[in-house]
């Protein structure tokens, strides 16, 4: 990343993913590193603002990790005032699959019926992954969302 612009950032206090919030970045439990390669592709990753995805700045931190050939399609958000991503570089339908998972999984702690804590302790057991922390929609494939779908879906049937 480019020194200068981080000088800047920092010179005029605005946060920006080279000048990122401290105390945002410390609450990040398990981040990821910054992408420097595509996993679906193997090119380069850059840091966009997502203007340059969707036409004009969505949400409040409106930067991505995205691909460098455009035509592989895969990106990523950042965790809020940091440099931090969400998840692994993900293409189309990796994206639609994420998104399917997370509407079957959300509801189960967005009913307060559990805590998004003991949703996710519940997630990690049903799909097999050990440590809680390694357990984020983000970070999964489209098999590993598709199980989301399997596990919630039988949850919900007892
Ligand atoms: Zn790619």
């Amino acid at each position: 990343m480019c020194d200068m612009k981080s000088a800047f950032d920092a010179a005029s206090g605005k946060k920006t993913p080279w000048n990122p919030s401290r105390t945002a970045t410390a609450r990040v439990t398990n981040p990821l590193p910054v992408p420097t390669t595509c996993p679906n592709c193997g090119a380069a990753v850059g840091l966009v603002n997502n203007e340059e995805i969707y036409g004009m700045p969505y949400g409040d931190w409106p930067w991505a990790y995205r691909c460098a050939d455009l035509a592989c399609n895969s990106y990523v958000g950042l965790h809020p005032f940091t440099s931090i991503p969400l998840g692994t570089l993900a293409d189309a339908p990796t994206r639609e699959a994420r998104k399917k998972a997370k509407s079957a999984f959300n509801p189960l702690w967005q009913s307060r019926r559990m805590s998004r804590k003991e949703a996710y302790a519940w997630l990690a057991k049903a799909m097999g992954i050990k440590s809680v922390g390694d357990c984020h929609i983000g970070w999964f494939d489209i098999a590993m969302c598709e199980r989301v779908m399997k596990v919630v879906n039988a949850r919900n049937k007892k």
